[in-house]
């Protein structure tokens, strides 16, 4: 290899440039070859710095030695910063990574000394060379892969403080849950009067409830991914008293900084079964990719409630499935509830009900199936919520109703949106 492979730029600037530059001070191979690194391809800076080092101590140079000037000898101690990153990884589960570098104002200032006598055009950052050196002996000590797309493991090469960082990427995890009990919330839930912060109310819990789904299944999880946290994102959520039956609700957890991330699935869906018994239940459960919680707060389900509904007059079975059955197809205008305006915008939403039907009839209890655009709130579409909800079925009934119980029973959706 020769100072040929340089390319077509006029050889003598390039030799006469890496005189001015060794004249500076010691400089270690990468940061000499790197001040040339888009003039050539299919070499390494290192192996370029070599070559221009011959050539010039071939011409009679007298080439200093010493510790780089540029870097701080930091290219020559690589094997303390990859040692200091495989240390820190060791505690990971991981396939892919990146290195990233955060560079101190030092070797800042001695890149703009460099590129002063060099020109910046053809050169590349220091942090550009550390960031590859590095990833590459990561990859042959550990035989990961560097990936600059969806990197599960970041390892931060911070140059002011010389220690290594990571940012472990989250784990997803798509399924659906089944809640079995009533009164469980989908996620954590803060007091209102303290914000979590722990009060009488809450009895220094700083929760609403002392349980929810996301902490049920994350009490269950967490652990085994040792992970920091679990976040779960719901596709929708029931009210707090509906039971969610059927085929459950898709969502998506977040395992935060996982220590492990490739855990039987199965045997987690039975863990979850086993220690929520009566409660929650997940199934389906598989690995996917962040974008997955964007979809699924986008995706709209039909839902099929189950609804016990309490007639507060007496009605004849017949004129209750007249009402019903005027339900049916019916697109209903609903104002923001009443008992949500505290944390809803006031506006009119159309939601239409695909079918209404009477399952069973024993006054004044009546149990009723409907089934609807997701979004549709179920105890006002019964009570009216003083005339907010139109049609309703006490304004259909001429007398009132009113909801005792409430269960999610299918959600409908293309499952083909997910995978
Ligand atoms: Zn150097
Ligand atoms: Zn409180």
């Amino acid at each position: 290899m020769s100072v040929e492979n340089f390319g077509n730029l006029e050889k003598a600037d390039i030799v006469e440039t890496a005189r001015k530059i060794t004249e500076e001070g010691p400089i270690c191979d990468h940061c000499l070859g790197r001040q040339f690194a888009k003039i050539s391809s299919g070499v390494s800076n290192d192996k370029r710095g070599e070559i221009l080092k011959e050539v010039l101590r071939a011409k009679g140079e007298g080439l200093k030695e010493g510790k780089c000037w540029v870097c701080n000898g930091l290219f020559e101690n690589l094997e303390a910063c990859v040692s200091k990153a495989l240390g820190a990884l060791k505690e990971y589960e991981f396939d892919s990574f990146l290195v990233g570098t955060k560079v101190s104002g030092m070797l800042l200032e001695n890149e703009e000394l460099i590129w002063e006598i060099a020109g910046a055009s053809y050169a590349e950052p220091l942090k550009a060379e550390l960031n590859r050196e590095v990833g590459k002996r990561i990859e042959s000590e550990t035989g990961k892969i560097a990936d600059f797309e969806m990197p599960e493991v970041v390892v931060i090469l911070d140059l002011w403080t010389e220690k290594v960082e990571l940012q472990v990427n989250s784990v997803f995890i798509y399924g659906r849950y089944r809640k079995f009990k009533r009164g469980i919330p989908q996620t954590r839930w803060f007091c209102r009067e303290c914000r979590g912060r722990g009060c009488e109310r809450c009895n220094f819990t700083g929760k609403m409830y002392a349980e929810s789904v996301e902490e049920l299944i994350s009490g269950s999880i967490l652990e085994e991914f040792k992970g920091e946290d679990m976040i779960l994102h719901g596709c929708g959520r029931e009210d707090i008293d509906a039971r969610m039956l059927g085929s459950g609700r898709p969502f998506v957890v977040e395992i935060k900084e996982p220590g492990r991330r490739k855990l039987d699935l199965r045997l987690l869906e039975e863990k979850v079964k086993e220690e929520n018994e009566g409660k929650v239940e997940v199934t389906g459960l598989q690995y996917v990719k962040r974008g997955m919680v964007a979809k699924i707060k986008d995706v709209k389900a039909d839902k099929t409630y189950r609804v016990e509904v309490e007639l507060k007059a007496k009605i004849k079975e017949a004129d209750l499935r007249d009402a019903i059955t005027k339900l049916s197809g019916t697109v209903i205008k609903q104002r923001t509830p009443t008992r949500v305006l505290h944390r809803r915008a006031d506006l009119v939403r159309k939601r239409k009900i695909y079918s209404a039907i009477l399952v069973s009839f024993e006054a004044p209890i009546s149990f009723l199936e409907l089934k609807c655009d997701g979004g549709l709130y179920i105890k006002e579409l019964v009570s009216g919520d003083g005339g907010r909800t139109k049609p309703n079925l006490s304004e259909l009934l001429g007398a009132e109703a009113e909801v005792k119980e409430l269960d999610v029973v299918d959600m409908d959706m293309d499952i083909h949106v997910f995978v």
